[in-house]
């Protein structure tokens, strides 16, 4: 059966020292009694390394935010998937909305980043989702379907297996503004439906599906209340200790 998963993403947030404090944090949070989830970090490169020595990999999951679409080679100032995973890192964040928006990632280089961090046993979790206008024109399904379809539906049923999948709606991600629960029920079903249709259903069953957008302790238990949500992809509210273990313990 898939997993319930919350995952912070840290984005270009936290010093070294700071960023090995707030894991540490995290880490001390989890010593008790097992939270009823997986629970992940996905953190900047330069602390990727550091903050695996610091933490009870048993307990708490560590990725980065992005992998380069080559292995290696003269790519000055990327970081490749084995860079990645020879830190101790397991996870990776690939396709975030803002990558795809500032840094002009299409589904193309994606394709490329998916098969190296396949072949390097990182877990990507893959970033879909509709911006505002595409929400209110009613478009939003097309755009998940086309995401999924152009990103990742080259791979086989096997490692189509190892993904995880992140809906965060362009709209909710830093605003305030979150997806109400059925919002996401909704279009979650239909990412599940859209994953059946190619891989079947026992595929589609076994994946997990997280949801993004200004998730936070007061509204992260209603969204994974949800039969199609499995936890979450966490920006802000991960940077703090205590509210991103208020959302784990929304589970
Ligand atoms: C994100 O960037 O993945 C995200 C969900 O951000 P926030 O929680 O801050 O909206």
């Amino acid at each position: 059966m898939r997993k319930n998963i919350v995952a912070g993403n840290w984005k270009m947030n936290t010093t070294l020292p700071e960023g090995i404090k707030l894991a540490e944090e995290v880490n001390a949070a989890l010593a008790g009694e097992a939270p009823k989830c997986d629970v992940v970090i996905c953190v900047p490169f330069t602390h990727l390394a550091s903050i695996n020595n610091v933490i009870d990999k048993n307990k708490l999951g560590l990725g980065a935010e992005n992998c380069a679409d080559h292995r290696s080679g003269a790519y000055t100032g990327e970081v490749s998937a084995p860079m990645v995973a020879s830190t101790g890192a397991t996870y990776v964040i690939l396709g975030h909305s803002e990558r795809r928006q500032y840094y002009g990632e299409t589904s193309e280089t994606l394709r490329e980043k998916v098969r190296l961090a396949l072949d390097n046993n990182l877990t990507p979790i893959f970033c879909i989702g509709e911006v505002l206008e595409q929400r209110e024109d009613g478009s939003y399904f097309e755009v998940v379907k086309a995401q999924l379809e152009e990103g990742l539906f080259n791979l086989d049923a096997e490692e189509f297996g190892k993904i995880v999948i992140a809906y965060e709606p362009v709209w909710a991600i830093g605003t305030g503004k979150t997806a109400t629960d059925d919002q996401a029920q909704e279009i979650h079903a239909f990412i599940r439906k859209t994953i059946a249709d190619k891989y079947g259903a026992e595929v589609a069953d076994n994946t997990s599906i997280l949801y993004g957008g200004s998730c936070k302790p007061s509204n992260a238990a209603q969204l994974f209340a949800k039969p199609d949500v499995d936890g979450g992809l966490i920006g802000g509210a991960a940077l703090e200790a205590a509210s991103f273990m208020g959302i784990v313990n929304a589970f």
